[in-house]
């Protein structure tokens, strides 16, 4: 359920808790209402020495399990554990964190089932507290009452969150989450129910067994391949959204959140990196304002539950709210929202052909009807107004060089 919320003043408030204005475009969740809370730099946080136990036995039996699949694993037991992998990514990427946390869209009960198992098959705890912990990630953005604030550094974002007692804050402002949505659907409260016993069996008894049953492979083999390396390969490529993209890169679209936008991150984590555009609008179902383009399979995919009409209402922010929160908000690094409407002010008039420009990089639909084979496509006409066009705006055809359009974003 989306709201827009009406312009109102800066509210003054002395406690901690400062509530942040929300201009008319800015539509948000109830579940995404901004709010701070501050870090303490002080803060002394305990560490939870059998996590680090843990941790350490699961990496060196990854490790192991990395050792394995390179020395004596067969080629179809690597292929196996990949598509595991890949499956249990999106269990978490579009089940966990695109339908469940932000409702980017509308699943139908065979998506939901699906995405209910593939997320128990990457082993980030039960869908109830992943979604949880993720609403409070976003309405408490690096502050203590953020399970892992990128305030407290590298580590402790990636991973070490995962060693550390919980914050007072943490507690304290995590039983106010709504979670009714969740508490409604009854895949994801037999989940929770019997999180560990469908754990054991679609996370670890499967993944080893096939490799075992099917071809031949031994069983310490699969276990340390398909279990333990695809594993932590997993929880790795999901940490880096919680750390990598909260510290090192450009934040087109609001300089006041800490989230960046990050190429490398979303290439690994399939298009989980553009994390400024995600904090700025949370419930778009792309993830990111030029989807395709971005390194996205999980955009993709969603597109395509949708054409096998297994995903409906797919959210996306319009091209002028995009628009009007860059130019008010960003860092000045969004060249081709920044740059048009400079070039605008300076009295040139909107042309259709500059209006495309805002949209190719914000309308879907009107994205998805202009690209050819990964580029937009011009008709003759558009060209010709195209070169018509001086004083400096950014043509379209310039955007078709990743080069370029690295450089347009500074995505080095
Ligand atoms: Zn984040
Ligand atoms: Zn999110």
């Amino acid at each position: 359920m989306a709201s827009v919320t009406p312009a109102k003043t800066n509210v003054e408030s002395k406690s901690e808790t400062e509530t942040v204005k929300k201009e008319d475009y800015e539509v948000e969740d109830k579940n995404f209402e901004r709010e701070k809370v501050k870090t303490d730099p002080n803060f002394k946080r305990k560490i939870v020495w059998k996590n680090v136990i843990g941790f350490i036995f699961l990496h060196s039996a990854a490790l192991y399990g990395l050792f394995l699949a390179i020395t004596a694993a067969k080629l179809l037991t690597n292929i196996w554990a990949f598509f595991v992998l890949i499956l249990s990514g999106q269990g978490v990427l579009m089940g966990a964190h695109r339908y469940y946390s932000h409702r980017g869209f509308k699943a139908s009960w065979q998506l939901r089932l699906l995405l209910v198992a593939c997320q128990t098959i990457a082993g980030q705890n039960c869908l109830y507290i992943w979604v949880r912990d993720h609403r409070q990630h976003h309405k408490y953005s690096d502050t203590d009452a953020d399970p892992h604030n990128a305030n407290r550094g590298f580590f402790f974002s990636h991973m070490g969150w995962l060693m550390s007692r919980k914050h007072p804050k943490v507690i304290e402002k995590g039983k106010g989450i709504d979670m009714s949505d969740l508490e409604a659907d009854p895949f994801v409260m037999i989940q929770k129910k019997y999180y560990k016993t469908l754990y054991t069996i679609l996370a670890i008894y499967i993944p080893t067994l096939v490799p075992y049953y099917f071809w031949g492979e031994n069983i310490y083999t699969s276990l340390f391949v398909c279990y333990f390396f695809r594993y932590v390969l997993m929880l790795h490529g999901t940490w880096l959204v919680n750390s990598v993209a909260h510290l090192y890169g450009n934040r087109p679209y609001d300089k006041d959140l800490k989230p960046v936008e990050n190429l490398t991150v979303a290439k690994i984590t399939m298009g989980e990196g553009w994390h400024n555009y995600h904090h700025a609008f949370p419930w778009d179902y792309r993830a990111a304002e030029l989807g395709y383009r971005d390194a996205s399979l999980t955009t993709q995919l969603i597109d395509f539950m949708e054409r096998i009409g297994w995903a409906k209402d797919l959210r996306t922010a319009s091209c002028d709210m995009v628009r009007k929160r860059t130019l008010r908000k960003g860092d000045g690094s969004h060249t081709v929202i920044t740059e048009s409407t400079a070039a605008n002010k300076n009295g040139e008039i909107l042309t259709t052909n500059n209006k495309r420009k805002s949209s190719l990089i914000t309308d879907k639909n009107h994205q998805n009807e202009k690209l050819q084979n990964g580029h937009p496509a011009e008709d003759a006409e558009q060209k010709k107004k195209s070169e018509e066009l001086t004083n400096g705006v950014p043509r379209i055809r310039k955007l078709e060089s990743p080069v370029i359009r690295n450089k347009v974003f500074n995505r080095g």
